[in-house]
């Protein structure tokens, strides 16, 4: 059977979807039920009454993010609405549950519009630690993502604009350590300015970049200060706006940095080699990267690689970001994901990398050998060490700078991350 027909047979499987409530304390005798409900609930309930921080001790709040979106950007798939979405949200709160044992609520808001889905939004704060925006389309998801970080006082965080950002950061630190390169002199061209190309730009000038190298290209040609004056096409994008105009082609040229968040098959060879030497080349795009593995590292010997694909070296793949920030997060209660917890997650990222790598993460691709270079920049999702020293250096940031709720004894809660 092909992919399609046994996705559909594993959602289908009797219970339908991917996901379940279950129960965490005993049920078993009637004492047990007047504990969990009527009438020994009503003690928790005036103790947050109270105080609401007891919702931290009382309630599942502490653990629990809400995965929403409005379906307006699904996958590569579009505005395929909020209904259609749910599969891809219950999806995420798998890989919530499996790789940081968070739990979640995927909510499909039936809203496209900025004003009624924050409305929304906002009036959920009660029952969560965390809202992971998803698959909300560009412009709207940077207004939407802006408004909500300002009005809740848990962390928002839009993973299709900040997962790519972090994790490609990552790979670009290492790059740039093996080529001698700094970001204060990178020129960087990127193709796409949607969501994630967007924040990955932004994100790139915090960790040193300066905006003034950057180039962004899109379905227009590059994005000039005139198209900016105009709003073309949205105004996040206005810090890069470049004096000339041109193509894609003339972007790269001579660029350190090519990044693709747009669509696939748009960049050749010869593109490829009039950029600079030792060149980096984020071919993102799914499924289907810009320019493939193959046919870009036939291009040259001396360029460094990554896509969004796990059948290649070096795979931009968001789980290693979400679930890891959110941890971290969760367990100093903070108020916020902000920028000092997003490149310290990134820096962790960067570092595990020039570690030893375990031999059960060897065995897990396949035995052929990982070691810190152009073909192993970032660590493997399947590394459970990504767990521990990401989630611990996010709370060390959310710490900090200031937006932990609680602090804690960092060595203690890596230890307790590793049993
Ligand atoms: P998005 O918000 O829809 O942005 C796509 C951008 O690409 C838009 O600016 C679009 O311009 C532009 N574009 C379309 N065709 C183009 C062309 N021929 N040349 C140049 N630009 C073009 O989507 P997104 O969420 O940012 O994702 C963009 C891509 O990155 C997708 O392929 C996605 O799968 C990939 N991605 C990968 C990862 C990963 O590997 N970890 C993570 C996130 C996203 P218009 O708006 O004018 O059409
Ligand atoms: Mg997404």
């Amino acid at each position: 059977m092909g992919l399609d027909e046994d996705a559909l047979e594993y959602h289908e499987a009797k219970p339908p979807g991917k996901i379940e409530i279950s129960t965490t304390k005993p049920t078993k005798t009637q004492r047990d039920l007047s504990l969990a409900y009527s009438p020994g609930v009503a003690a928790p309930c005036e103790k947050i009454a109270d105080d609401p921080a007891d919702a931290y001790r009382y309630t599942t709040k502490g653990n629990m993010v809400g995965v929403v979106s409005n379906g307006t950007a699904v996958l590569g798939l579009g505005d395929i609405g909020a209904q259609a979405s749910k599969p891809v949200m219950e999806g995420k709160g798998v890989l919530f549950k499996r790789f940081a044992d968070i739990d979640v609520f995927d909510i499909e808001l039936d809203d496209a519009d900025p004003d009624g889905f924050c409305a929304a939004v906002e009036r959920m704060e009660p029952t969560f630690g965390g809202i992971n925006l998803e698959d909300i389309s560009a412009p709207e998801c940077f207004e939407i993502e802006t408004r909500l970080r300002e009005s809740m006082d848990i962390p928002v965080f839009h993973d299709d604009q900040h997962g790519t950002a972090i994790i490609s950061g990552a790979a670009l630190m290492n790059a740039c350590e093996l080529t001698g390169k700094s970001f204060e002199n990178l020129s960087v061209t990127f193709s796409g300015a949607g969501a994630a190309a967007t924040a990955t730009a932004r994100f790139y000038t915090d960790l040193g970049v300066d905006p003034d190298n950057i180039t962004m290209v899109d379905i227009d040609g590059i994005i000039t200060e005139a198209r900016a004056a105009a709003g073309d096409p949205h105004e996040y994008t206005e810090p890069f706006a470049t004096e000339s105009g041109g193509e894609l082609a003339d972007a790269m040229e001579g660029a350190d940095v090519f990044v693709g968040l747009s669509v696939g098959g748009i960049v050749s060879q010869e593109m490829v080699q009039s950029m600079a030497t030792d060149p980096v080349v984020f071919a993102m795009a799914n499924p289907n990267p810009e320019i493939g593995y193959e046919e870009a590292m036939a291009a040259r010997d001396d360029l460094i690689m990554a896509t969004g694909r796990s059948d290649y070296p070096n795979q931009v793949n968001n789980v290693l970001g979400f679930p890891f920030l959110f941890r971290g997060a969760l367990d100093v209660r903070a108020t916020d994901i902000n920028e000092p917890m997003k490149q310290a997650a990134a820096e962790a990222l960067a570092d595990l990398a020039k570690e030893d790598v375990p031999d059960a993460v060897v065995k897990a691709y396949g035995d052929e050998p990982l070691q810190f270079g152009p073909e192993y920049l970032i660590p493997k999702p399947l590394d459970t060490r990504v767990l521990f020293e990401v989630s611990a250096a996010v709370a060390q940031a959310a710490i900090d700078s200031g937006v932990a709720r609680v602090e804690r004894d960092l060595d203690g809660y890596r230890d307790e991350l590793e049993a």
